[in-house]
């Protein structure tokens, strides 16, 4: 689907829903795609407002700032990420960060959880599994089997935790529900796939 296609759909549902994160979130990433940087900003922003423990959401809120040409704001923001993500062991968004901040030649907080909350335990799993959850860096949970058939039901399996599935399962609802998506139709199938890739971090393979 074209981009400023899906701008319209990203902004009928923040604006059907302003209080649900997933329509600002895929807004914000519409209008990076589309070059327009100030109304990232404001949509990811919105994010952050509403989920302050997302912390893929500073990351993108710094890109978008820096993009537009306020990199004072960008550092500010992802040093407050840094420490967001490091608290919640989110440690992909913590090092994109954190690499930002060193390429700004601005300071980067002190990680914490690297050493401290993985328990020797967890990485023996994470080691003999090899799942970690693609969106919240769980080793454990892994689902039991694909949720559905197809490419995209196995990589699920591969990368996400049973517990970010049951969220998705939740978001998905609503996402059916304010746009209105016919399931039974290519399009609406899409629509909902899309949704779900985005809400599950999985946009890069
Ligand atoms: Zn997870």
């Amino acid at each position: 689907m074209d981009v400023q296609k899906r701008i319209q759909q990203f902004k009928q549902m923040s604006e059907a829903d302003p209080e649900n994160e997933l329509g600002h979130f895929s807004l914000g990433k519409a209008y990076v795609e589309a070059d327009r940087f100030e109304e990232a900003v404001g949509a990811f922003s919105r994010v952050v407002e509403l989920k302050p423990q997302l912390s893929k959401a500073y990351q993108l809120l710094g890109e978008a700032y820096d993009r537009s040409g306020r990199r004072d704001k960008a550092i500010e923001i992802m040093t407050q990420g840094v420490t967001v993500a490091d608290g919640q062991g989110d440690r992909m968004p913590r090092d994109a960060m954190a690499g930002a901040l060193r390429e700004w030649d601005a300071p980067v907080p002190e990680f914490h959880s690297s050493e401290t909350v993985e328990s020797p335990s967890s990485t023996a799993a994470a080691t003999a599994t090899g799942f970690a959850c693609a969106r919240c860096s769980q080793p454990t949970g892994q689902l039991a089997k694909a949720p559905f058939k197809g490419p995209l039901g196995e990589r699920i399996f591969q990368n996400i935790c049973q517990n970010c599935w049951r969220e998705w399962i939740e978001m998905g609802t609503k996402v059916i529900n304010e746009l209105s998506l016919v399931l039974s139709s290519q399009a609406g199938q899409d629509t909902y796939d899309q949704y779900m890739v985005e809400f599950l971090q999985l946009e890069n393979p």
